[in-house]
């Protein structure tokens, strides 16, 4: 119904069908979807004998063209004259010349708007021309606020000859035309708990504002409207599974839990793995679904919580699944699962791809009737082949590879198993709640005792030498190095050092007398896992690889890591490689090397792992060098689709806004109070995808 009072955006002035497709494919179809287009930039409107005072920055001028010289040579610009009643300025304009002496008449009256450069010492300002509007009926009321807002041109507009004042002028259009239809989204409640702007008031405040500091407060209404709503999805989706599934009550703790800790442990558990043990065993013993976020830096041992809970599951007659990102990954965590598990008469078994067809059966029938307990493997095992007897523990490392429809898939293989999700990247908070808003969290926020923070230095090639020696001197104290290399073969990018280059030369020429090995991601999984295993026998005393090694390999005599090209990989991928050392009661390091001049995010990227081994630290840098979309990649950057709030500085609003939906949710689960029927109906309009929730909850 809502929809037909709606008016289509091709009658708005300006725009036309032609148009109107192009907004269509941006997701704008009618005049209303337009007031949620932010502005992206502001320009001051002013005279032109203010224009010094604009040094650098953009303006916005209007007058009438008084004077035109056309370029005396083909490749110059034209001048254009401007004229208000405060003075002259001259321009010059480039393009192509038939097409811009049409454009610019004298007697014209326009809109300028361009970049101030004032040349202190000649005193003269000099105007660089960005966007013109020729004035036409209603450009005055426009002109008559001091901010003028720009906005995100995209490729799509371009095609249809919209131009960056014609774009403002059309939202202006509809903001005079149709702003009275504006709804309040929030019960007046919210607006007055958390000192918030009426809707409507906020929207044309961020769009005309009257001073600067009015663009800020609007934000701040619109950013707390994005993050409610999508916390309040959230709360509504934690809801309707607790609602909607009963889920296994792991009731008994056993012996072998006592044997795991008595005789099995070699070391004390910190307070952290303590707590974060007794937060998932507290979920697992209740009856409503485990839905929980494991959070621990590289090497703050989440591998022996894991086998805690898994041994919960099992000795309550339950089988456990443990998904993993890569073949490597679920073959380091099987030997580890093995260590353990053999001694306490758990059978695991490990199920990824290049098996043989007879080995796989065998695991496969083995599944099926129950005799494997615990079972590791890629997203091999949410294949139709794959079943389960009595899946009730489901563990997924590194979560933010996987796709939430994953995650879905293999919880349908089991009795609503419980579920933790294992991330080793530390994620800033305000990403976490957005992403795992409906997760409950523990967090491993301490490294066990024995560990001394490695050592972080960033080299350049002249120090190549003293590094090399450093190398030799750590080998003949016994311990062991690696040395990453951003690509595997030459040929894949023309000016990046390779893996298997590199490899000839250490091997061959640099370090004749030790023995070196080779990793990569192209080499199959039992080669290299049988090149780690060398090492780990201490067969070999420098590992050459690429980021194949990124996650999962513990190997703690292992104290050098050296990162070619360091300056290449992301913030957080230099931390987990760096996390692959310092696992052990001796000194580590990590060289980082650099080439070249360093760009600025790469000098901050690297001087950040130089300074600091907090993940988190690191994580919140990372989050404020690179956005939230790319953050996550591509994949999730879908569900971080905001365009008021930014998750890199907006952690307090995203607080209150999870309080204040967390507390409606709980207290009117449908939403059935009058004083939440404005959120009800927004939320139908707007979230139909997710009405079901609201049915369900
Ligand atoms: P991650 O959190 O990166 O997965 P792991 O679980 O692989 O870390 O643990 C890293 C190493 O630390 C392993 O060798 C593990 O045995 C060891 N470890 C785990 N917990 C402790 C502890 N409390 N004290 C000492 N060493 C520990
Ligand atoms: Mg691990």
């Amino acid at each position: 119904m809502a929809e037909k009072q709606k008016k289509e955006i091709t009658y708005l002035k300006g725009v036309g069908p032609k148009r109107a497709v192009a907004f269509e494919k941006l997701g704008i179809q009618y005049v209303e979807d337009l007031f949620n287009v932010y502005p992206r930039d502001y320009i001051d409107r002013t005279n032109i004998s203010e224009l010094r005072k604009f040094q650098d920055k953009n303006a916005l001028i209007f007058g009438t063209i008084i004077d035109k010289q056309s370029p005396r040579k083909h490749n110059h610009p034209m001048k254009i004259t401007v004229s208000d009643d405060t003075g002259n300025i001259s321009c010059a304009i480039w393009g192509n010349m038939l097409y811009r002496d049409k454009q610019f008449r004298v007697g014209d009256r326009l809109m300028l708007w361009g970049k101030v450069n004032y040349n202190f010492q000649d005193r003269a300002v000099q105007f660089e021309y960005r966007d013109h509007r020729k004035f036409q009926a209603g450009d005055e009321t426009l002109l008559k606020y001091p901010i003028i807002p720009l906005y995100v041109l995209s490729g799509e507009l371009k095609k249809t000859w919209v131009k960056p004042l014609l774009l403002t002028k059309i939202i202006f259009n509809a903001i005079v035309g149709h702003s009275s239809s504006i709804k309040e989204i929030l019960p007046e409640t919210i607006l007055s708990k958390y000192k918030l702007l009426p809707h409507k008031e906020a929207v044309l405040r961020l769009h005309y504002p009257k001073s600067p500091a009015d663009i800020e407060t609007a934000r701040q209404t619109l950013a707390f409207e994005e993050l409610f709503y999508l916390q309040l999805i959230l709360a509504l989706k934690k809801k309707t599974l607790e609602a909607q599934q009963k889920g296994i009550s792991f009731e008994k703790t056993g012996e072998r839990l006592e044997k795991l800790f008595s005789e099995l442990l070699e070391f004390e558990l910190t307070n952290a793995q303590k707590r974060v043990i007794r937060e998932i065993r507290t979920d697992m013993k209740s009856s409503k679904p485990m839905n929980r976020l494991l959070q621990g830096d590289v090497g703050s041992g989440k591998t022996i919580v894991v086998i805690f809970c898994m041994l919960i599951a099992i000795e309550n007659g339950y089988q456990c699944a443990f998904m993993c990102p890569t073949e490597i990954l679920a073959e380091q965590h099987n030997k580890v699962l093995h260590s353990y598990f053999d001694k306490l008469g758990v059978n695991t078994a490990l199920l990824v791809g290049g098996q043989k067809k007879k080995v796989r059966e065998q695991i496969l029938q083995d599944i099926r009737l129950g005799k494997a307990n615990v079972i590791v493997g890629t997203h091999a095992l949410f294949q139709e082949a794959v079943e389960f007897k009595d899946l009730g523990f489901v563990v997924i490392d590194e979560q933010h590879k996987f796709g939430v429809m994953q995650r879905a898939k293999l919880r349908e293989k089991g009795l609503n198993p419980d579920v933790l999700v294992m991330t080793a990247t530390p994620i800033p908070r305000t990403l976490s709640l957005t992403i795992y808003g409906d997760l409950e969290v523990s967090v491993i926020d301490e490294l066990p005792k024995n560990r001394k923070p490695v050592k972080t230095a960033l080299r350049f090639e002249q120090d190549r030498p003293k590094v090399y020696d450093f190398i030799r001197t750590e080998i003949k104290k016994g311990r062991q190095v690696y040395i990453v290399y951003p690509i595997i073969d030459e040929s894949e990018k023309l000016d990046l050092k390779s893996a298997v280059k590199h490899y000839e030369i250490l091997k061959n020429e640099v370090f004749k007398d030790l023995r070196v090995g080779l990793i990569h991601g192209r080499l199959p999984w039992y080669e290299i896992d049988e090149t780690i295993e060398d090492f780990k026998n201490k067969k070999i005393d420098i590992l050459v690889t690429t980021t194949v090694i990124e996650v999962g390999i513990d190997i703690s005599n292992a104290t050098i890591m050296l990162i070619e090209e360091a300056q290449r990989f992301g913030l957080s991928q230099l931390h987990q490689l760096r996390g692959r050392v310092g696992r052990g009661s001796e000194q580590s390091y990590s060289v980082l090397m650099a080439e070249g001049k360093l760009g600025e995010d790469a000098a901050v990227r690297l001087q950040t792992l130089v300074d600091t081994n907090d993940g988190f630290k690191i994580s919140e840098v990372d989050l404020q060098l690179r956005g939230p979309g790319e953050f996550f990649g591509t994949r999730q950057s879908g569900e971080l689709k905001f365009t008021a709030a930014d998750l890199s500085k907006d952690m307090e609003l995203l607080d209150k806004a999870r309080a204040s939906a967390t507390e409606i949710i709980e207290s009117d689960p449908q939403l059935r109070k009058p004083e939440n029927l404005i959120i009800r109906n927004y939320f139908l309009e707007n979230y139909q995808q997710s009405m079901s929730l609201i049915k369900i909850a």
